[in-house]
Order: C-alpha cells, then sequence, then structure tokens
C-alpha cells in the first residue's frame, strides 16, 4: 500500500535530472508542434493554390482564345548611370475579358531591364484594374453593368448565357462587381448630379419598385426619382443629362433632394406626390397637357363621345403648335404661345366651362373636366414661358427608357441594389440622351476611371468623352 502523503525527495541531483529531462521532453514536443503546423500551413496553402487554380480553369478555361500584351519600363537608359538597359523576364498576369461578345484572356507581360553597368533593376508601370486585383477587365465588368441595369436581364440568366461560352461566373461574383463598379463610378454620377441641379429648369418624375424582402417571401416598395436637365427644346445646345435616385419606402412624398429646382419651373405628373415640394419651396410649377390628353384618351377609349374627341382634337392643337416651335429660342417659343397657343387655351377653357354646365356631373368626363378647371393655372402656365414645357414628357421618357417594359415594374433585389441601379441609371440615362452608346462608354471609364484625378472627373461625363470605336 503506498503511502498517502510520500515524504518530499531530498534527493537534488535526481530531482534536477527529472527536470531537465522534462524541459527536454516539452523542447521535443514544441519542435514538433512547430513542424506540424509549418505543414499545415503548406498543405493550406497548396489547398488555396490548387483552388485558385481551379477558379482559375473555370473562368479561364484553356480553350478561350488569349491575346498578350506587353508592358515595357518607360526608361529608354539606367537612371542611375545612364548605362544601355537589357531585358529581363517580367511577370504575367491574366485578365478575363469580354470583347464583341466573346470572352477571352489578355496575358499582361509587364517587363523589367536592367543596366549593363550598374545593378539598377526599372520595371514596367504596374496596370491599373478597374477592380484591385481583380480578374475581371473593363469590357466583361461593363457587360455585366450593361445587362444588369440597361438590359434588366437577370445576373442568373447571364452567368447560364456565359456558361454556354465555357466561363463559370457565378451571380454572386457578378453581383460582387457590380457593387465594386458602382463605388468606383460614384464620383461621376454626382457630378452628373451637381450639373442637373445647377439647371434653371429641370423634369422630374418617379417610379416605384418592388424590392426584394429576403426570408419574408412578399417584395416591399421602393421609389425611383428622375431629374432631367433638357433645354434642347428652348434651342440651348448644353448637354441633356439625367440623374436618378432611390429612397425606400412606397410613399411619394416629396423628392428626396430638396435643392431640387429651387428657383426654376419643375414640371411634374399630376398627382405624383410633389405638392409638398410646390408648396414650401419657390418651384413654378407646370401641369402636364400629356396627363391630362391620357386621361380624356381613357374616358373616350372606354366610352366614345362627341365631346372627348372635341376636348382631345383642342389638346392635339395645341400639340401641333409645339411641334412648330420646337428647337426655337426660348423669346421666340413664348412669343408664339401667347400669339397661338393663348387664344386656343383661353377658348378650351371657356369650352370646358360650358361643357361643365351641361354633362352629368358623375361622368367620366365631367370629372375629368372638373379636375382640369382646377389645375387650369398649372396646365396653361407654359403659354407665358418660353423655357417651359407643355409636358414632362421629358421625364417621363427618361424613366421609360430604364425600365424593363411598360408592363414590368421595376425590380430591386435590395435598398442597396435601388441605390446602385440609381447610379447605373444615371449613367446609361445620360448617356442615352447623348447619343453615346452606354457600353463602350462605361468598358472606356471603367478602363480609365481609376487612374482620372478626381478633381478632373467631369471629363469623363458622357458629354464630353470621346469613347473610342
Ligand atoms: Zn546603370
Amino acid at each position: 500500500m503506498k503511502p498517502k502523503n510520500p515524504a518530499p525527495s531530498t534527493d537534488v541531483p535526481a530531482l534536477q535530472a527529472r527536470v531537465l529531462q522534462q524541459q527536454q521532453r516539452s523542447a521535443q514536443h514544441q519542435a514538433t508542434i512547430v513542424s506540424l503546423r509549418d505543414d499545415l500551413n503548406a498543405r493550406k496553402a497548396e489547398i488555396n493554390r490548387l483552388r485558385a487554380r481551379l477558379d482559375k480553369l473555370r473562368l479561364m478555361p484553356p480553350d478561350l482564345p488569349r491575346e498578350e500584351r506587353c508592358l515595357a519600363p518607360r526608361e529608354a537608359t539606367c537612371p542611375a548611370c545612364g548605362g544601355e538597359l537589357k531585358p529581363l523576364d517580367g511577370e504575367v498576369s491574366e485578365q478575363l475579358e469580354f470583347l464583341e461578345n466573346v470572352f477571352k484572356v489578355i496575358e499582361t507581360r509587364r517587363t523589367r531591364k536592367t543596366c549593363v553597368r550598374c545593378d539598377v533593376i526599372v520595371r514596367a508601370p504596374v496596370p491599373r484594374h478597374a477592380i484591385e486585383r481583380g480578374i475581371a477587365g473593363p469590357g466583361l465588368l461593363s457587360r455585366v453593368i450593361t445587362a444588369k441595369y440597361a438590359e434588366h436581364m437577370p445576373l442568373h440568366s447571364l452567368s447560364d448565357s456565359f456558361a454556354r461560352q465555357g466561363v463559370a461566373l457565378s451571380r454572386g461574383t457578378m453581383t460582387g462587381w457590380a457593387g465594386l463598379c458602382g463605388n468606383l463610378l460614384a464620383p461621376l454620377a454626382d457630378a452628373v448630379c451637381g450639373y442637373v441641379m445647377s439647371a434653371d429648369k429641370m423634369h422630374i418624375a418617379d417610379a416605384s419598385a418592388e424590392v426584394a424582402q429576403p426570408g419574408c417571401g412578399k417584395p416591399k416598395n421602393g421609389r425611383l426619382w428622375v431629374y432631367v436637365r433638357d433645354d434642347r427644346n428652348a434651342g440651348v445646345t448644353l448637354p441633356p443629362a439625367v440623374w436618378f435616385t432611390y429612397s425606400p419606402g412606397r410613399k411619394g412624398g416629396y423628392p428626396p433632394t430638396r435643392q431640387a429646382g429651387s428657383s426654376g419651373r419643375t414640371p411634374t405628373d399630376a398627382g405624383a406626390g410633389f405638392d409638398p415640394l410646390h408648396e414650401e419651396s419657390p418651384v413654378r410649377e407646370v401641369d402636364s397637357m400629356a396627363f391630362a390628353r391620357r386621361k380624356i384618351l381613357d374616358i373616350h377609349r372606354r366610352h366614345p363621345s362627341p365631346v372627348a374627341a372635341e376636348a382631345l382634337a383642342r389638346i392635339g392643337e395645341l400639340y401641333a403648335i409645339e411641334a412648330a416651335i420646337r428647337g426655337r429660342p426660348a423669346k421666340e417659343r413664348q412669343q408664339m404661345r401667347e400669339a397661338r397657343s393663348r387664344p386656343l387655351l383661353v377658348n378650351l377653357e371657356s369650352w370646358i366651362r360650358e361643357q361643365l354646365t351641361r354633362l352629368p356631373r358623375q361622368a367620366d368626363t365631367a370629372k375629368m373636366f372638373s379636375y382640369l378647371i382646377n389645375r387650369w393655372p398649372a396646365l396653361s402656365r407654359y403659354a407665358g414661358d418660353g423655357w417651359a414645357e407643355i409636358d414632362n414628357t421629358i421625364a417621363e421618357n427618361a424613366l421609360r427608357e430604364v425600365s424593363p417594359g411598360p408592363n414590368n415594374d421595376l425590380f430591386m433585389e435590395s435598398d442597396r441594389d435601388g441605390e446602385r441601379a440609381a447610379l447605373m441609371f444615371t449613367l446609361i440615362g445620360s448617356c442615352h440622351l447623348n447619343g453615346v452608346e452606354p457600353e463602350a462608354y462605361l468598358r472606356h471609364v471603367l478602363a480609365t476611371v481609376a487612374d482620372h484625378p478626381v478633381n478632373k472627373i467631369v471629363e469623363l461625363l458622357p458629354w464630353h468623352l470621346r469613347v473610342p470605336a
């Protein structure tokens, strides 16, 4: 039987030997741990290398066409001693590009040179990529953005279409790229905003958008607002531009940016919920005759009547005058409207009032006519202002340009996607207004914006840029 508490050993040399032995064993264990850890790290690195190679093979299958590019050092002679430079091996980087509907791999060799006299080595400048260390070239990025935001193609469909060309690009990867491009392009959209908001007159409209709510099943509501600066109808040669902004929630409310039209005329669609803007700021409201015409036309289609037909004919005459003076200077437009449109408007108003005494009060036409009389000052205001437009077609067209189709609502994957869509719509819509092809524009801008001085960002706006073919 062992004693419960053995007396401490007094053999000091034996104890010292035991401590030494244990220290040695512990050191051995430490060494094993270190070596195992090194081994593990090496294996992890190998797995990452293999994974990257696999990803790359999926993205850049060996049968994709390749294009070699070479970046050489700028120096012609040694910067230190002026000696002759001789080439050295360089490093090669690869980028996946999508040009003219075909994938290709761009192989960029960044060469080095060494001095024959001293040991100085010069290197080619680092190629700048739209996305830092990104594998996607500007052509591929602009295809993704154009497909998603200009052609309303869901990214999973784009992913399928790319897969048929042998390139495996997931929806998540492309969404990530769109986000990074959004960050890169934000200063451009801000510059467009500044340009649009500095106008004396702008056109505003809005549209509702469905916004996905993951895990909730039912989409929620968001709203897209459009602000257009376009005075070409009044003979102005300044470039037109459009700025979009997104706000979460269903409410019309007032436009999110209150500086809008603080000094100018702001035509809006009646009933779009802009009234707070008109009440609180010195904006002069110009109502939309197109809205009135559309409503009467709706009634006439449902229940054709001579009264509705005559109303349409009378509004048609006003539009004929507009067509005749389109593009004339504002002063001339004002004179023509005073001379020709004003008498027609005065007649139209009294004709409508006369009809109202005859029509049954509950008739659709009567309701519409009462509405028109209530809005008459805003509807006829354009006649006294050569800058104003008869309707808000300019803003409605800008909205239509970015909408998926007459029967499809705008759809956003999240509020963030809504903000990004507004940004992309700003650039795509401003391209359309200036006759610039958006995909080529985005390709050029994404290739150059990272190197472009931010204080000269306006040089990259669609109307300033000569996009190379
Ligand atoms: Zn040298």
